[in-house]
């Protein structure tokens, strides 16, 4: 089945009422396709377009998603939730959107390709990209790092995993202190390692003494091997840390919201309502983009919420308006009906 409208050129003539989607999500992490399932589910045309680079790509094991106590993969999860999106007629086509404006209550999106969709709605789910610390051997070590837990980089998700390791926490100094408080909870042993040279702020100096984390001094060279990661200071020491967390900021991906004068927080996250709607009417945000926590379970709940009020802001796609309904929905639906017969 093809529930949506295929995209058209960017020269073309602007939106047809038939080539204009009820929502086009951008984004396929977690928030995306959890948004994804929940429209096409509620029976309207929709289409995903994603570049491909979810964070939760890069989580080797994740224990504190909600439904696998022992534990999921990122791309696993990932993969199940594109299938489930799909199982609903959800289409999801790889690229890169690079323009979004609006016509009245129209928008429209263009990727790099040069290919446009027309949406009522907008679901921004495009996330943050991590800034991380510069690991000798580049790349393929970096993920080598990741994939081991000797590089982490998200205290909320997995410092349980790290319980009575040795850590760091490599950031701007205050933070650093900061972060490595929080991981005090894991861990006896936690080091702060401020990014460049700077004196913490009394108040964190003084956090750092009650909670017994050492402020080391500027690291000047990281390596990672055999599933730990080893610094060298500034001062010449070395320290091998079982794992490492960076603290070093990201960069969120909200600037196609930002181009339309979407609200932003200091950040540039984006300030959504309690729907999820951003500044702009018809563009919601979802997931890490958004001035919220980071995490899976926010990204779906985010996903959830934004969807049913999209849904409940489009006109209506009564049963009986087969116009109103993607095209193909009669077949999926006898197809669902059939298999709930056989189980
Ligand atoms: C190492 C690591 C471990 C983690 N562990 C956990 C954990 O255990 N538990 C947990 O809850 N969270 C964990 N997280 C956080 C979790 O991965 C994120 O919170 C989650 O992926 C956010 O989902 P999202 O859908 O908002 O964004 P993302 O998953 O980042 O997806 C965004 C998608 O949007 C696409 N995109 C961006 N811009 C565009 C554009 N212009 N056009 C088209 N597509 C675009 C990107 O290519 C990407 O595919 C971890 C993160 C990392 C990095």
């Amino acid at each position: 089945m093809d529930p949506a409208p295929a995209p058209d050129r960017r020269d073309e003539d602007g939106p047809t009422e038939a080539g204009t989607l009820d929502c086009l999500i951008i984004g396929a992490g977690p928030g995306g396709l959890t948004a994804a399932t929940y429209l096409a589910r509620f029976l309207r045309r929709i289409a995903v377009v994603d570049g491909g680079s979810s964070r939760a790509r890069w989580i080797p094991e994740s224990h504190n998603c909600p439904g696998f106590p022992f534990g999921v993969a990122g791309p696993a999860l990932l993969r199940k939730l594109r299938d489930q999106a799909e199982a609903y007629g959800a289409p999801i086509t790889q690229g890169r959107i690079v323009e979004l404006r609006r016509a009245g209550d129209i928008f429209t999106a263009c990727d790099a390709d040069g290919r446009c969709w027309h949406a009522r709605n907008v679901v921004l789910a495009t996330g943050i990209v991590d800034r991380l610390p510069r690991l000798e051997g580049g790349d393929a070590t970096l993920e080598a790092a990741i994939a081991a837990g000797a590089m982490r980089l998200c205290a909320v998700c997995d410092g349980f995993e790290a319980s009575d390791d040795r850590l760091a926490v490599i950031a701007p100094v205050d933070d650093a202190i900061r972060h490595a408080v929080f991981l005090r909870t894991f861990s006896r042993r936690v080091d702060a390692i401020p990014e460049r040279d700077a004196q913490p702020s009394a108040e964190c100096a003084a956090l750092a003494r009650s909670a017994h984390v050492t402020v080391r001094p500027v690291a000047s060279q990281l390596q990672y091997a055999d599933g730990a990661c080893t610094v060298t200071f500034a001062d010449g020491a070395r320290q091998q840390y079982d794992s490492v967390y960076p603290v070093l900021g990201c960069t969120a991906q909200s600037q196609l919201a930002a181009t339309l004068g979407a609200r932003l927080d200091e950040n540039r996250e984006l300030i959504v309502d309690d729907r999820q709607q951003t500044s702009i009417a018809g563009l919601y945000a979802i997931g890490d983009v958004v001035s919220a926590l980071n995490q899976i379970s926010v990204a779906v709940g985010h996903a959830a919420i934004a969807a049913t009020a999209i849904h409940n802001r489009l006109p209506p796609n009564f049963r009986e308006d087969p116009d109103s309904q993607p095209d193909g929905v009669q077949d999926l639906v006898a197809a669902k009906d059939a298999t709930a017969r056989m189980a």
